[in-house]
């Protein structure tokens, strides 16, 4: 058994609403996948994700269109 992401892995879709304006936001996909054309800075930030919550949580980059906000979400791995 091993822990996956259900949305990396397509098996549905969990939805978030902006704190902002309770829009319903767009998943941009897990943060690791921005770690090519981040900084420095944010890559120091997975890493010490990864010693702690990244283990069982998935970091997903949520959009707001109405704000054009991002945010993070935590996403947890499911056992399948
Ligand atoms: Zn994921
Ligand atoms: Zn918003």
């Amino acid at each position: 058994m091993r822990n996956i992401c259900p949305l990396c892995n397509g098996l549905y879709e969990i939805k978030y609403k902006c704190k902002i304006c309770n829009s319903p936001m767009e998943d941009k996909g897990a943060k690791v996948n921005y770690m090519d054309s981040y900084s420095p800075y944010l890559l120091d930030d997975i890493s010490h994700l990864a010693d702690g919550v990244a283990r069982d949580k998935c970091v997903h980059i949520y959009y707001c269109p109405q704000c054009h906000r991002n945010a993070q979400c935590f996403i947890e791995r499911k056992e399948f």
